[in-house]
């Protein structure tokens, strides 16, 4: 079992870096901070990297101590389903992918991919338990975050009686569900809010799938922040006749990222998949050149034809 693999190399060896992907969300964020501190607890030298900045939103606990001296002899990537969503970070030594998703077809030198886990902090618990690592209230605040971000806050289809069971286990470990809600949900900025009045005005509406989009002069007229835009997509799918929501964001003068989400189809994977990118059967995305206002026509008639595909 790649678990069981995984926890032996830890044994094995003493220093190692952790990577999560870029654009850190609270999975990102919560499964590499909650095995950095877990390894640190064992005796491990470990240096925590992202290829782009955490959100101040996501800092929930202090931050494990980053960096240590020297190599890595072992690089820990969690949550990062391909080596794209590196940045510029190159991994060191032996490389090691825990990832929970579907697209990730695996890579690096061992891997252990699950598309059964709701989060890469459900398996980062499973890994802590196997090495037999206390999780003490910090570790099980971020794990609880990153399980709390990925099932949409006990949500989503990937809401299982295992995550209760470990959300359990978490909170009698310290991590304390209302304050993690709180933070999550009832914190956000009022740029969020101006972005979805823009979004929603926006829409553009085609056989259940809706389309919306955000220019980058968008984002400096609001005084936005790109940490604004999470959760978007979210809102547009919680409209009851959405089945396919896909949100369009200029990242600079020639890139749009894509995000969407899928209610009873595989539509925003297949939709996703068309245009090279991944993710999950019902949340997922991809990077293209081009602008908003192009692709949306693109994007909806490709959406079209998979958002009725069971
Ligand atoms: P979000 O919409 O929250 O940015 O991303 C939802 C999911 O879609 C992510 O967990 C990831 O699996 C996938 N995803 C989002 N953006 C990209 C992308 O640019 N490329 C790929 N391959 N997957 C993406
Ligand atoms: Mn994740």
């Amino acid at each position: 079992m790649m678990k069981t693999r995984i926890a032996e190399i830890i044994r094995r060896h003493r220093r190692f870096d952790i990577i999560s992907h870029e654009g850190p969300d609270a999975d990102a964020v919560g499964s590499s901070r909650g095995l950095a501190f877990g390894l640190l607890a064992l005796g491990k030298q470990v240096r925590l990297l992202y290829p782009t900045q955490v959100p101040a939103s996501l800092e929930l606990t202090a931050a494990p101590r980053g960096d240590m001296p020297g190599e890595a002899e072992v690089t820990l990537l969690v949550d990062v389903s391909g080596r794209s969503l590196l940045g510029d970070l190159v991994p060191k030594g032996t490389t090691v992918v825990i990832d929970h998703h579907k697209s990730n077809a695996g890579f690096g030198d061992v891997w252990w991919v699950e598309p059964g886990m709701s989060s890469a902090s459900e398996m980062v618990y499973e890994l802590l338990s196997e090495l037999g690592a206390p999780v003490d209230a910090t570790i099980a605040t971020n794990l609880y975050m990153g399980i709390f971000g990925d099932t949409g806050g006990f949500m989503h289809a990937n809401t299982t009686p295992r995550v209760f069971a470990i959300a359990h286990e978490l909170c009698r470990a310290g991590a304390d569900p209302h304050f993690i809600a709180y933070r999550m949900k009832k914190c956000r900025s009022l740029g969020y809010f101006q972005l979805l009045s823009l979004v929603m005005e926006r829409l553009t509406i085609q056989d259940r799938v809706y389309g919306s989009y955000l220019t980058e002069h968008d984002m400096i007229r609001l005084g936005a922040r790109a940490e604004d835009t999470a959760g978007l997509v979210e809102e547009m799918a919680s409209v009851a006749h959405a089945e396919l929501s896909i949100l369009l964001k200029e990242l600079d003068a020639e890139t749009v990222h894509c995000s969407m989400r899928s209610k009873d189809t595989r539509g925003a994977l297949l939709t996703a998949q068309a245009f090279g990118g991944g993710g999950h059967d019902r949340a997922a995305g991809f990077v293209s050149q081009g602008r908003v206002r192009d692709l949306m026509i693109e994007v909806i008639e490709e959406g079209v034809k998979w958002a009725h595909t069971a």
